[in-house]
């Protein structure tokens, strides 16, 4: 598998690069259009390889170059009980977290999982340089476990409130390393280190939300869904705090519908923010094309109170083209922004109806799909897909053993912007090419 069978393409301009060898190309060449993502062209139609572990099932629809050894995969169902309860007749749930019972075996418990398996999967064998990525949580957890399974060396860059949900169920690869920053750091602050880490010669960027394998690899939860279901749903709900996810199975709902094979529903998304914190809610009621700045004190303070922490990106890829705002903009897409009273609510609805637990920011969604219920916003007979971003934490302390990753490196938030960076990381990278 060269990577040869995609290219990428710009949505603003229409240029089309082909896939980069080394690294990952994150822009566009030109300079005379707005900022804009690149997107993944396949071949048009989708082919299942059954032989192939997880995600890798669908791997011409996405940007891999090997296959993982070691993959999870959610698990997709349909949901007679909460359904009945929200009076919805055909209500699935692509379930991204650990409920072996159900299919789902993606040990972190996280949706994020999904991208991490793919990032990796687009990396060259070629490459020699350190994948450094930055994460609210639990993509720092995605990729600690994944690279640690797959034996690939990365750097995780978290703010410190994150450590304790550092856990993989595996034990930490010889070339897995944890940067934590401490003092009040949010993931905006984890952005900026991991922005100059990656600019050191033995490292490369992970490049965030412009990065079409993360983008690809969730898109995956939306191909498993309707690989079961046999049609796109009507109506998809996610809890968003960059809205990444929701961008993903937007482009995936296209995909599906060129394919032809998989019926004619545009999927309308909806997609849920958890208050205080809702700037892209705020934007997009208002039909804005760009977020409102916030004082930056006043973000922080907001999520400090998210009762789904990691729904907490201060900077989303909202007005970029191809983004949170187009995706709403060319499906009528709706957003909801839930309390954090509501987001539990839900949760303990969930656990108590179809029996696992699920992670806040799942709970989130789900609250925001109780309102689109109550407010009719959604028929009781049309065909609707709630993402479970996480859970299956107890089924986890059930089965298998967590354990806790500890910081390889502590920087203070306070210098990062000031002082360089040169610490200790050539020790750092010497570990690495062992
Ligand atoms: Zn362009």
């Amino acid at each position: 598998m060269a990577g040869s069978h995609y290219e990428l393409e710009c949505v603003a301009c229409g240029r089309s690069y082909e896939a980069t060898e080394l690294g990952f190309r994150l822009n566009c060449q030109r300079d005379d259009h707005p900022p804009a993502f690149l997107r993944s062209r396949y071949p048009r139609r989708l082919h299942i390889e059954d032989r192939h572990p997880g995600m890798f099932r669908y791997s011409n629809w996405l940007p891999s170059r090997r296959i993982p050894e070691v993959a999870g995969t959610p698990g997709v169902f349909r949901s007679e009980r909460l359904g009945r309860a929200l009076g919805l007749s055909r209500l699935y749930v692509v379930f991204n977290g650990y409920w072996p019972e159900r299919g789902a075996t993606l040990r972190t418990c996280a949706f994020k999982e999904l991208e991490a398996l793919s990032v990796c999967a687009s990396i060259s064998r070629r490459e020699q340089r350190t994948l450094v990525v930055s994460s609210a949580g639990n993509t720092g957890k995605a990729f600690l476990q994944v690279c640690s399974d797959n034996g690939m060396p990365v750097i995780v860059v978290v703010p410190e409130s994150a450590l304790p949900d550092m856990w993989i169920t595996t034990r930490k690869g010889p070339n897995v390393v944890l940067a934590v920053l401490r003092g009040n750091a949010d993931y905006a602050d984890a952005i900026a280190l991991a922005n100059r880490l990656a600019a050191l010669d033995q490292c490369f960027p992970e490049g965030g939300a412009r990065n079409v394998a993360r983008r690809d690899g969730m898109g995956t939860a939306l191909l498993h869904a309707v690989e079961k279901i046999g049609e796109i749903p009507e109506h998809y709900f996610q809890a968003v705090g960059s809205g990444t996810g929701g961008i993903a199975a937007w482009e995936m709902s296209r995909r599906l519908l060129a394919d032809g094979g998989f019926g004619s529903n545009k999927m309308r998304l909806h997609l849920v923010q958890n208050s205080p914190f809702a700037i892209m809610t705020a934007a997009w009621q208002l039909r804005l094309p760009e977020v409102p700045t916030l004082p930056e004190d006043e973000a922080r303070v907001r999520i400090r109170q998210l009762w789904a922490s990691v729904l907490s990106n201060r900077n989303p890829p909202y007005s970029v083209r191809g983004g949170v705002f187009d995706a709403l903009t060319d499906t009528g897409g709706h957003m909801y922004s839930v309390a954090n009273n509501e987001a539990e609510v839900a949760g303990r609805m969930f656990e108590e109806l179809e029996g696992c637990d699920i992670a806040p920011a799942a709970q989130v969604a789900l609250a925001g799909l109780m309102r689109a219920c109550r407010s009719k916003r959604i028929g009781n007979d049309e065909l609707v897909l709630l993402n479970v971003t996480g859970g299956g934490s107890k089924m986890v302390d059930r089965d298998l053993q967590k354990h806790y990753v500890r910081p390889d490196f502590v920087f203070d938030a306070s210098e990062v912007a000031r002082k360089p960076i040169r610490v200790r990381l050539p020790e750092l990278t010497r570990s690495m090419s062992r």
